[in-house]
């Protein structure tokens, strides 16, 4: 039996529905969510990545602002941009696209912005109250995959719940959203020993590895729940994920690459604006 694809491009567009109906009702009241994205440097993906944003920002009746800035710009520089918008009154949100270039420090950046505005929930401080299970903001891709899973009905209570991938955005925070939700977790990573046989342990598989087909068959238990968060290419450069699509003949659901986890990543962002734009009046 083929698993049931589970369909993140529609999830998202609903999603993508209501945080539009919550928008315009808070523009009544005169508040418009604001998100400010930077980016430093020309990666073809990374442009591709920022343009996606601020055409779902337009999706969403947001207000945004997009900083195109050279690949030669300083640290200090950035951090100078980073303190105006921290104070910027539009800007409810702030994002700046990884990675940066060489000199500059990704973390410097990432505790520059204020965690009020922290919607890619990277700061120490969101990270921490992710930990302690007390968070406004979650890193936009394991909260994709927990309303994939929540749309679905898949309730991660109790079961065996196998992460592969360790990643800060990624595999940690994916593992502690699981835990939250009474899951039974295992965090593996390129060091873990019998990984074949911990994965073929998993009710809900999870993959965050970043390559191509790396899931086999022979890794899933039937019936198994696999959320494909892998986005790579194949050699024929086609957008493929980390799980082979003959493991949809043992899942009994399973997302799609393209259009399963994927989409669902830039709506979460969205979400994340959508809160931190009422939280920071008082909502
Ligand atoms: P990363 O490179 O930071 O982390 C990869 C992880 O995989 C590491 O923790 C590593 O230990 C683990 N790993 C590598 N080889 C392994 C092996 N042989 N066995 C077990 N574990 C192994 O990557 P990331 O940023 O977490 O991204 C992972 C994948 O998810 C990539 O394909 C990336 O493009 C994709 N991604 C997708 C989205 C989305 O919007 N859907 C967002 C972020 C990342």
């Amino acid at each position: 039996m083929s698993a049931v694809k589970m369909d993140g491009k529609a999830l998202s567009d609903k999603v993508r529905g209501s945080i539009l109906a919550e928008t315009e009702a808070l523009k009544q009241r005169g508040i418009t969510p604001g998100l400010a994205v930077i980016i430093v440097g020309n990666d073809p993906a990374s442009e591709i990545y920022v343009r996606n944003k601020e055409k779902a920002c337009a999706a969403c009746g947001f207000y945004s602002e997009k900083y195109a800035l050279p690949a030669e710009t300083t640290q200090d520089e950035l951090l100078g941009l980073i303190a105006q918008l921290n104070e910027s009154p539009r800007i409810s949100g702030i994002l700046c696209q990884m990675p940066v270039p060489a000199h500059i420090s990704a973390q410097a950046v990432i505790d520059a912005i204020d965690p009020r505005k922290d919607v890619d929930a990277f700061h120490p401080v969101n990270v921490g109250k992710i930990m302690v299970g007390d968070f406004d903001f979650v890193p936009c891709t394991p909260a994709g995959v927990m309303e994939l899973l929540a749309a679905y009905q898949i309730d991660p209570a109790g079961k065996e719940c196998v992460v592969i991938g360790r990643s800060n955005i990624v595999g940690k925070p994916m593992a502690m959203l699981l835990l939250h939700k009474h899951g039974t977790v295992t965090l593996c990573h390129s060091r873990t020993q019998g990984l074949d046989e911990v994965c073929r342990r998993a009710d809900i598989l999870i993959a965050a590895v970043g390559k191509a087909g790396f899931v086999t068959p022979d890794m899933v238990k039937d019936g198994a729940v696999v959320i494909d968060v892998g986005i790579n290419r194949n050699a024929a450069g086609k957008v493929c994920g980390d799980v082979d699509p003959a493991v949809m003949e043992k899942a009994s659901y399973m997302t799609p690459v393209p259009g399963g986890a994927g989409p669902m990543t830039i709506t979460m962002l969205m979400k994340n604006t959508l809160k931190a734009a009422k939280l920071q009046n008082g909502l």
